[in-house]
């Protein structure tokens, strides 16, 4: 039977991008489409960011008008095909055409907006989904109204939670004021007094995803759930865990067009690719000297604290460490102190920079990544494609894609520690290095890196088979 999945979202690589979301909407259409039958098209607001760079390439298709609250807004809808996906974006320029993508004081509305649009739209396109899939927050109304709303007879939905930190939490009042549908629903949407989007999807959704299993174990516990572990666990019977995959043909250290050196099937060529940078960011050139990163969004979300704690410690060390990110002030200023400190040691580069990013990934030996917590982490699954060994915490899907290395079996492909604490970090940083001047157990360490591959196919399989139980078979 012909499936036709929209899915519903407020980033998408490569129109517009603030995090690990964007890659995610910008890449599983591909793969899922791929699977026989199934036409996944992806509906986005139109930000000025995308008519800036796309204008000329979007088509108008229709336009509808959105009852929010007593106003009725219009929606403009284009259309781009892009590496045969079709692309739909909402227009109105009231609510999209700022600068950026968040941050605005009316964020909540905005969103209200988008996600009934979504609903609206439906009446014009001459596309009828079967499965509405929206994720995170912002798509969380839209999931609610499709099951409220009924706008296409049968339609499902799913839910995916991308990161249960961020909610979409706003007066109750707006209930009354902007949904325009019967009060009787407020109560799938309220959550301790107020309008909680995440938990209006979660709710609402036949079935509900999360970027992986470990994860979806852990936001059914009140440490990890941010307030909303009650309504999962009455849901876990609906709750599934799927890993993220990368795109491996745009992670790919052998054309990478960022590096100095690109590699050679099996010639990794660290040590060209660390003396490059080593030159260029101004630290003593050795390649042989154990180089150890950093590159996140610098929030505490990531494990930072830790790192603070123990980094001096850790620079008596013979290593050197370079940070790459932008975030917070507390961070970003203790980043730039300890590159003062420590000039031929750390390096600390406060800014985003995607060249400097791949360059990184392919010089270093070790990614450090110790998550607070860590829904799936897309950088440890990069820093495997480049070689460079990750360190990180026993948490979300850095449990499920990082093994701890173990000298008896040879198994493992990385270093972990389990429980929040500094010196268990410190102690798995000196461990990695005790490895690293280990010939033996170093390069069976490498091999076991070499054999992890984290592409798209299986977990596109796993939605696939998620789709078939809502009711639709893939012949
Ligand atoms: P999150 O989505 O929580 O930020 P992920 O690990 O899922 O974390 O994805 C982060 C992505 O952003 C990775 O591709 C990483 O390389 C990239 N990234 C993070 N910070 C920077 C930066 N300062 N410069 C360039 N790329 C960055």
């Amino acid at each position: 039977m012909e499936k036709n999945v929209l899915f519903v979202a407020s980033e998408c690589s490569p129109f517009v991008k603030t995090g690990g979301l964007a890659d995610v909407v910008g890449s599983l259409p591909q793969v899922l489409q791929q699977e026989e039958n199934t036409d996944v098209r992806v509906i986005l607001p139109l930000y000025e960011e995308v008519i800036s760079k796309w204008q000329d390439k979007l088509e108008w298709v229709s336009s509808v008008y959105v009852p929010v609250g007593w106003r009725n807004q219009e929606a403009n809808i284009y259309q781009y095909t892009h590496q045969g996906i079709i692309y739909y974006f909402i227009g109105n320029d009231y609510y999209f055409s700022r600068k950026g993508v968040y941050g605005y004081y009316d964020d909540g509305e905005r969103f209200v907006f988008f996600s009934r649009a979504v609903i609206e739209s439906l009446a014009v396109l001459d596309f009828k989904p079967d499965i509405l899939h929206g994720h995170d927050w912002q798509a969380g109304l839209a999931v609610a109204f499709a099951k409220i709303l009924q706008p296409i007879e049968n339609m499902k939905t799913v839910f995916t939670i991308h990161n249960i930190k961020y909610q979409g939490i706003l007066p109750l009042d707006t209930f009354d004021e902007l949904f325009n549908i019967p009060r009787e629903h407020i109560g799938g949407m309220e959550w301790n007094g107020l309008l909680n989007c995440m938990k209006s999807g979660i709710f609402h959704a036949d079935k509900i995803t999360t970027v992986s299993p470990t994860y979806a174990d852990e936001i059914k516990t009140p440490y990890y759930g941010e307030g909303l572990y009650s309504i999962l666990t009455e849901r876990q019977d609906d709750l599934v865990g799927i890993i993220n995959g990368i795109d491996l043909d745009e992670f790919n250290p052998m054309k990478d067009p960022h590096l100095t050196s690109n590699y050679k099937y099996s010639r990794v060529k660290k040590k060209e690719n660390k003396e490059s940078l080593q030159q260029k960011l101004g630290l003593p050139v050795n390649p042989d000297i154990p180089l150890y990163v950093i590159i996140t969004r610098l929030v505490e979300q990531k494990g930072l604290h830790l790192v603070q704690t123990i980094l001096d410690e850790f620079l008596q060390e013979d290593v050197q460490f370079v940070v790459l990110g932008t975030g917070d002030y507390e961070f970003e200023n203790f980043f730039y102190h300890a590159g003062q400190r420590n000039p031929d040691k750390l390096v600390s580069y406060l800014g985003f920079d995607e060249a400097l990013a791949r360059q990184l990934y392919a010089a270093s030996d070790f990614f450090v990544m110790p998550s607070q917590f860590e829904p799936c982490g897309l950088s440890q699954l990069i820093a495997l494609q480049y070689k460079s060994v990750p360190i990180v915490r026993e948490t979300g899907g850095l449990k499920d894609t990082v093994f701890p290395y173990n000298e008896l079996t040879g198994e493992g492909n990385g270093f972990s520690f389990s429980d929040y604490n500094a010196h268990d970090l410190l102690h798995v940083l000196r461990y990695s290095l005790e490895i690293y001047h280990n010939e033996e157990h170093y390069k069976t360490l490498l091999k076991n890196v070499n054999k992890s591959n984290f592409s798209w196919n299986d977990s596109a399989k796993a939605y696939a088979e998620l789709y078939n139980t809502l009711g639709y078979v893939i012949s």
